[in-house]
């Protein structure tokens, strides 16, 4: 068996792997993490997808147990904000579209009152407790509602959280139950004869030993890219923003209050992400280094988001964008931006973390190496992100935005191989799970058909069917979700005075 892990990095990436895997193969397999004390973590990574709730699940930790640590708030939905056009916004929320009488809710939205309503705020229930900023849970611990009609369950939200936090706060948990924390440079990876990594040398504690190595080295890929010279596939030229210059807001939450919800604002050259934490905002701009430079780029993110505060230190970040040829070869697992990336439109960084670390756990590999789990593993760690992919190319495409020449270029860039396809037929048709791309549904077919309508560049004609069809089941849906919407946020309480329960003990 493979009886020891060795994950070199100790940003999210590091301590999420070694903590769920502690936890799934206790005392029978050490971890140890290598972490330096020299270079920094990426530094932002705050907001999730709803499928997080799994991973803290999986540690046995309730919210009251490590949200209070890691400054961190709820997330419903991400605000697409000046989109559409400036001054316009919708929601993406973590809701799925119920079916009436045989169609989607979308399909009657297009056929009873497309062109004179706004799709998210009369199709769901989220959007409104958004502009109401509700927060999910109620104070005797009821959580908002599982409200499909088709009954599907669909867990309502997410977290944003401050990640050197979060990552402190899983090192201790992770060595109070026995991963073993190495704090200390690696200086070389050393293969054998084979070119299998055999061993760590690190600054200060010699030799590291181990069986799996997972690199959790960010960017720079120490061991999968720079040692074993696996090549990095870039996504540039579908997804040009390749900069981000991000800054960490101090503010008075309790005065300011706490939306529950991500916001993506467009901006001249990419788009700006507002995170509201318990206790600051993190706010960065991504962008295309094509169309904007570093200083442009942070003066833009300094007027929008902290005029008043120009001592605030601005993190420039460069973004490789793209992915691994395979994240696992030989006896070396990349997992986090050492694998891949696409940039945090739809919060996906940690998601393919997590998604990796539960992926290798069901390929985990015994003293055989069996090829066919790493290929397992690779081929599907490779769609989940080319799926990603696909998903925010259309976010460009479908935008209604196109005032700049960024956004123009965003028009006439190349697009993945079948995207061209799939976009002609959600001219007539809205997506479903026949016509996204096939190998991945982390995003569900709702998410498509949000982004499709909201994004307000794209049309779709309403199905024929619906004028043959009953539509009262419908207008009686529609007339429903006001009423819904108004007693949740009537019930549900203001999102900072529920945190500040929360944090406060
Ligand atoms: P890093 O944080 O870069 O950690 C690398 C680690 O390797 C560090 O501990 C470092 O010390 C260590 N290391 C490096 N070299 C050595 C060495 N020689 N010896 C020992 N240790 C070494 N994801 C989301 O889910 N939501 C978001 O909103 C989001 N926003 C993002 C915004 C931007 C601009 C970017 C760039 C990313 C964003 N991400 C987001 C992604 C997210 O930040 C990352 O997925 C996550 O932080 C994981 O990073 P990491 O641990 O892989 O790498």
């Amino acid at each position: 068996m493979i009886r020891d892990i060795v994950i070199v990095g100790g940003g999210t990436a590091g301590w999420m792997a070694a903590t769920y895997l502690n936890r799934v193969f206790g005392d029978r397999v050490a971890v140890t993490v290598v972490e330096s004390d020299r270079v920094p973590t990426i530094g932002v990574g705050e907001a999730t997808f709803s499928t997080i709730r799994h991973f803290f699940d999986r540690l046995g930790l309730a919210e009251h147990e490590w949200m209070p640590h890691c400054s961190a708030s709820y997330k419903l939905a991400i605000r697409y904000q000046d989109w559409r056009a400036k001054g316009e916004h919708f929601y993406h929320p973590f809701e799925r579209l119920p079916d009436v009488a045989g169609f989607n809710l979308a399909d009657w939205w297009l056929y009873l009152d497309g062109d004179v309503s706004r799709f998210d705020e009369r199709c769901l229930v989220i959007p409104a407790l958004c502009e109401a900023r509700r927060s999910p849970r109620s104070f005797d611990g009821r959580l908002l509602g599982e409200y499909t009609e088709d009954g599907r369950a669909q867990f309502p939200y997410a977290y944003h959280f401050d990640a050197a936090l979060l990552a402190r706060f899983l090192t201790t948990f992770g060595v109070e139950r026995g991963v073993r924390h190495v704090l200390d440079d690696v200086l070389s990876v050393e293969q054998n004869d084979r070119g299998w990594i055999d061993h760590l040398v690190t600054a200060r504690h010699g030799v590291v030993t181990g069986d799996l190595f997972i690199d959790c080295t960010g960017f720079r890929g120490l061991l999968i890219n720079q040692t074993l010279g696996e090549p990095f596939e870039s996504f540039e030229d579908v997804l040009p923003n390749n900069r981000a210059v991000a800054l960490r807001v101090p503010e008075d939450m309790g005065l300011r209050g706490v939306e529950p919800y991500t916001t993506a604002t467009a901006a001249p050259a990419g788009w700006i992400w507002t995170i509201p934490l318990y206790g600051r905002i993190g706010t960065g701009y991504v962008y295309s280094d094509e169309f904007c430079d570093p200083a442009e780029a942070e003066a833009t993110l300094r007027a929008f988001a902290a005029p008043d505060s120009p001592d605030l230190e601005a993190n420039h970040i460069r973004m490789r964008i793209g992915r691994n040829r395979r994240s696992w070869v030989r006896n070396c697992v990349a997992i986090g931006l050492s694998s891949g990336f696409v940039e945090p439109l739809e919060s996906t960084g940690i998601f393919f973390i997590q998604h990796a670390i539960e992926q290798l756990v069901r390929d985990f590999p015994d003293a055989h190496w069996d090829q066919a789990l790493a290929d397992d593993y690779n081929r599907r760690v490779a769609e989940v992100i080319d799926g990603v992919r696909e998903f925010l190319v259309l976010h460009y495409l479908a935008a209604g935005r196109d005032d700049t020449p960024y956004w123009k270029a965003a028009k006439t860039r190349a697009v993945p191989d079948g995207l061209a396809g799939r976009m002609r037929t959600w001219a007539s048709l809205l997506p479903d799970e026949s016509s996204v791309y096939p190998h991945f549904h982390g995003f569900d077919t709702y998410s498509w058909r949000v982004m499709l309508i909201g994004l307000g560049g794209w049309s779709t004609r309403p199905r024929p069917a619906l004028a043959l069809a009953d539509a009262d089941a419908a207008r009686a849906v529609f007339a429903d979700i006001p009423r819904r919407a108004r007693r949740l946020a009537a019930t549900l309480p203001d999102c900072h005075d529920y945190l500040a329960a929360l944090h406060t003990g």
